[in-house]
């Protein structure tokens, strides 16, 4: 899970334009709860672009667990506060009705993987202090949550989790507080999400142990008096170098699955290396240039 900025609102749901989809849905709602508790169907968080909003915001990505979404699935768009009815944890009874208010509420919406949202998350939304839920519209009440919201900028994710290199995700702030809670209630232990992380991150450890291995030869051979008659050599592992560090770095894209834990295992490694490498690629690329 990583921090990620929100992208300006799609039309549909901008709440300062009063004859916007969103502006009505609000004053909708806001007379039917006057009397009711449930069975509202929120449709404006479904409409014109939101969705493919969420999905350029998100990268494509799921806003908890990070892994890609299409092709192999749709995803959905996830109310972080449940719109119908919330519990704060499973086996709870619901309570009724759910941040209606929020149901068309672009800073409330993220776009999540199925498992995460139907199999993990669904109606959960526990608080610091349960006394202090807004419960209505004009509460006025400032909430402390308890899960992460990954678009949250004052709290970056990666202050509450990391992850190890074998994939395991851990939280950084005590047991029961947001890192061990989002990690449940999100479902980012889960054993098959876990394996896809320590796939990757077994790649990665490959990946920086065979640019250590390059940097090494290439510097046993650059240290040799007849470098004409080495040339060859050099370039084919300079080559192989440049191969494996983009690779490397591109692992860090913005659009590149699990970065939360790219990060953590490469961070280091990069901000060590990068210089040096870049600095024999240069030689590489003065090389070919002769030629
Ligand atoms: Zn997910």
């Amino acid at each position: 899970m990583i921090y990620v900025k929100r992208i300006e609102c799609p039309e549909v749901l901008d709440l300062n334009v009063p004859e916007s989809i969103a502006s009505k849905e609000f004053q909708e709602v806001i007379e039917y709860f006057k009397d009711k508790d449930r069975d509202f169907k929120f449709k404006a968080y479904g409409k014109g672009n939101v969705k493919e909003k969420l999905a350029e915001m998100f990268n494509n990505k799921c806003a908890y667990c990070e892994s890609k979404i299409s092709p192999v699935s749709y995803g959905d768009i996830e109310h972080f506060r449940p719109k119908t009815a919330y519990h704060s944890k499973e086996g709870e009874v619901l309570t009724y009705p759910g941040y209606y208010w929020l149901a068309m509420d672009w800073n409330n919406l993220l776009l999540a993987c199925e498992v995460c949202n139907r199999t993990f998350k669904k109606n959960k939304f526990p608080l610091v202090d349960e006394n202090m839920r807004g419960k209505r519209h004009n509460s006025g009440v400032v909430e402390d949550a308890i899960l992460i919201d990954p678009c949250n900028e004052d709290l970056d994710p990666q202050e509450s989790i990391y992850f190890t290199e074998e994939g395991i995700v851990k939280y950084k702030d005590g047991e029961g507080n947001k890192g061990d809670r989002s990690i449940q209630i999100y479902g980012l232990y889960n054993p098959r999400l876990t394996d896809n992380r320590k796939t990757l991150a077994k790649e990665l450890e490959d990946k920086k142990t065979q640019i250590l291995g390059y940097i090494e030869t290439i510097s046993t051979l650059t240290s040799f008096p007849n470098l004409e008659l080495l040339k060859e050599v050099i370039e084919i592992n300079l080559r192989d170098l440049e191969t494996v560090y983009i690779s490397l770095k591109n692992s860090n894209l913005p659009s590149a699955p699990y970065l939360g834990m790219v990060r953590n295992l490469t961070s280091d490694f990069l901000g060590n290396y990068s210089s040096d490498i870049e600095e024999l690629l240069s030689q590489y690329n003065v090389l070919t240039s002769k030629e």
